[in-house]
């Protein structure tokens, strides 16, 4: 289904009616077979499913307007059966948006990938592109069509260049520096970015706990996968830095679960940071295994607990590969 060139306000009373569902895309029938590479597969998904969206409301907004580096696209999807319906989970229907931001490389002002660096993949050669999906948080503190004064901070309209509190005037080089701090924007919901030779990390992903309304962690991460099998995407890292209760969640995950909550998805141990190896990383769940339950009754220390755990497992850093 097309949206592309669709007004906007056309496509949102169309919406339930219209548009992929958000919990199901893509179909197992259209994720695109074994075949073909994420090149071509990420130009055919712009030009089927994305649109340009309306300037003043795109994620990097208003350099969208003038920009030459980063072109941003959009795909709205319903969130399962509509607004009129709910799915019976206390799930609140509606949509998301999703914008694909195409990056020219040779324009960047960041050439070289940091993600790409700590996983060993500085041997690959610099593409020309690389494509950012991201959704943005339903709670963000910027309100839309706003963006903030580099002098003292007040909010302007997007299409206001001077501050009416400073009289400052925003320069080129200020809706750049704007524009790459919504790249960085710690409240995405999802955040993942792909090389033009198809090799990628996951930056961010926030569910409940991350401040999203609508969509679970399990939700957005379900969806990512689907959306990297239909693009052909070929290894992607994530850094796992969640915790719980003051613990690595990837500890406490693995002692339920066996594995990390990204394993869930398929991803595995790729590289620990600080010399955290696979075996200290299967250590420290061996250890968290075999603690009873009891241990956890407030009379128990907790801390000496706490550091038995990181004696095993100190790093953040949790690569991980996926697929081929
Ligand atoms: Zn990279
Ligand atoms: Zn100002």
């Amino acid at each position: 289904m097309v949206v592309n060139g669709r007004p906007l306000k056309r496509a949102k009373r169309r919406v339930t009616a219209d548009l992929h569902d958000f919990l199901t895309f893509p179909l197992p029938s259209a994720a695109g077979g074994s075949g073909g590479d994420f090149r071509s597969s990420v130009r055919s998904f712009l030009a089927r499913h994305c649109r340009l969206p309306p300037p003043a409301s795109s994620v990097l907004s208003p350099l969208a307007v003038t920009s030459v580096s980063l072109l941003t696209w959009r795909v709205t999807f319903r969130i399962g059966k509509g607004e009129e319906e709910g799915d019976g989970m206390g799930r609140r229907n509606g949509v998301v948006e999703m914008d694909v931001v195409e990056e020219d490389v040779r324009r960047s002002r960041s050439v070289y990938c940091d993600q790409c660096r700590v996983v060993g993949w500085s041997g690959h050669p610099v593409c020309g592109k690389r494509y950012h999906f991201i959704i943005r948080s339903e709670i963000n503190p910027i309100p839309g069509y706003h963006q903030m004064c580099t002098r003292c901070g007040s909010l302007l309209h997007m299409l206001d260049s001077r501050c009416v509190s400073c009289k400052y005037e925003m320069t080129v080089e200020d809706y750049e520096d704007w524009a790459y701090r919504q790249l960085d924007d710690a409240t995405h919901l999802l955040h993942g970015v792909v090389h033009a030779n198809g090799y990628g990390h996951l930056l961010r992903v926030n569910g409940r706990e991350g401040g999203s309304k609508c969509l679970t962690g399990c939700d957005i991460m379900s969806f990512w996968d689907r959306l990297c099998k239909m693009l052909h995407v070929r290894k992607v890292t994530v850094m796992d830095i969640s915790k719980k209760y003051g613990v690595e969640y990837r500890l406490l995950h693995a002692v339920t679960a066996g594995h990390p909550w990204y394993g869930d998805w398929g991803y595995k141990f790729g590289a620990g940071s600080y010399a955290v190896t696979s075996d200290a990383y299967k250590k420290a769940v061996e250890t968290l295994s075999r603690i009873p339950l009891s241990f956890f009754s407030p009379k128990h220390d907790l801390l000496g607990l706490h550091c038995r755990i990181q004696s095993h497992c100190t790093g953040p850093s949790q690569t991980a590969n996926w697929r081929r």
